[in-house]
């Protein structure tokens, strides 16, 4: 698998099999991945997919990874999952799944579009158009966490020049290859001179290789206030992994819905595609969730895999479902929204308009 995947389309898609890893997740996770596969399926997607479990299940099975060993079998055979949200257990002894696959298949890319849809989805924001490329592997998310007394913990910010060099070409590559205009480092290194300030620093050495792409660094808690407030003036965002996770949510959700974005996270050994929420227990089992996010993921898996045309095709289908004003109650509003629906029927709707 190319580290630097930025595939540009083949004229036609391959009628080849294309073997991925799905994962179903938990919470609303089997529900909106049995719709997403629904829709690929009936697009005539030609997807060979290795289901494997992970999650809750795999916890209390007592793997503490929340994968089974085996699984890392079908990983290493496809480098491809598909993935639905999987509810962590809170406290010691459990570490994050995520964390885990990647550090493990060294996904040290994550790579969140997200655009308004505006006006078939309701936003304060019509013209958002902004990816997130957050650092994946480092950061407080290097999992390096210490007990020092009774009641001292510590968790450790580990940030390397090749982490930085790696993400921050990422984030020109991408831009210069998507056509855009400008990446916005944000970072904190007015109070983490040493480690944030590396960041900022390999982001000025690195931006002098791309005079093309016009280029600023800006205080992370100024960006995320304007992100939530203009962010109609970012386009390519590239920082460290905590500040990325957060602000790619508030960034989906001005977008009009966490429901709404999906992701890519990509690297030497591999490549995981998500929804960028989480399993939405309060929610589960209701048929309300929105698919849309996984569904996000699985086309930017099938860009991924050189299946540009079928990608493009439920794009489409999924775009007009909801420009036909057919909803998720998460995007639901009275005035813009025609019927709301459950995820099944949203689903259907998509199939149909396919
Ligand atoms: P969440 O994203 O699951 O839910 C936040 C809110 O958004 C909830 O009100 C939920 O109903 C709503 N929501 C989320 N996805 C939606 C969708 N597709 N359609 C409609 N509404 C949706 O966040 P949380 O409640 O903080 O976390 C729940 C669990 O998910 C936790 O165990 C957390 O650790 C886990 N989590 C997993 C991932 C992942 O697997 N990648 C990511 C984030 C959180």
């Amino acid at each position: 698998m190319a580290a630097m995947s930025l595939s540009t389309p083949a004229p036609t898609d391959s009628a080849t099999p294309i073997p991925v890893t799905v994962a179903m997740g938990d919470g609303i996770g089997p529900e909106i991945m049995t719709q997403t596969l629904r829709i690929l399926a009936a697009a005539g997607v030609p997807l060979a997919p290795e289901f494997i479990e992970v999650g809750e299940r795999q916890y209390h099975a007592g793997h503490t990874s929340g994968i089974a060993p085996e699984a890392w079998d079908s990983l290493q055979r496809t480098g491809v999952l598909l993935k639905a949200p999987i509810t962590t257990p809170l406290g010691g002894g459990y570490k994050s799944l995520n964390v885990t696959l990647r550090k493990t298949l060294g996904l040290y890319a994550n790579v969140r579009p997200n655009r308004s849809l505006f006006p078939a989805v309701a936003t304060r924001f019509p013209d958002l158009d902004v990816v997130i490329i957050r650092e994946n592997e480092e950061d407080l998310y290097a999992g390096i966490e210490h007990q020092q007394t009774p009641d001292v913990v510590q968790c450790l910010k580990l940030v390397s020049r090749t982490g930085c060099e790696k993400i921050v070409r990422y984030a020109f590559e991408y831009a210069r290859q998507h056509g855009r205009r400008k990446v916005t480092c944000m970072t904190k290194d007015n109070i983490m001179k040493l480690t944030d300030g590396l960041f900022h620093r390999v982001f000025m050495e690195i931006g002098e290789q791309y005079p093309d792409i016009e280029q600023d660094h800006q205080i992370i808690d100024i960006g995320a206030a304007r992100l939530a407030d203009t962010p109609e003036r970012y386009d390519v965002v590239v920082t460290l992994n905590l500040y990325g996770d957060i602000i790619s949510d508030i960034v989906a959700q001005v977008a009009g819905s966490v429901g709404l974005a999906g992701s890519a996270n990509i690297g030497a050994g591999g490549a995981l595609f998500e929804a960028i929420h989480g399993s939405a227990p309060d929610i589960a089992g209701q048929d309300m969730a929105n698919p849309s996010g996984l569904l996000q993921a699985a086309l930017l898996m099938l860009r991924h895999v050189g299946q540009h045309q079928h990608a493009l095709r439920i794009e489409n289908a999924w775009l007009r479902t909801l420009e036909d004003g057919l909803h998720t109650a998460d995007i639901y509003r009275e005035g813009t929204s025609r019927e709301r629906v459950g995820t099944t029927a949203f689903a259907d709707a998509v199939i149909e308009r396919l």
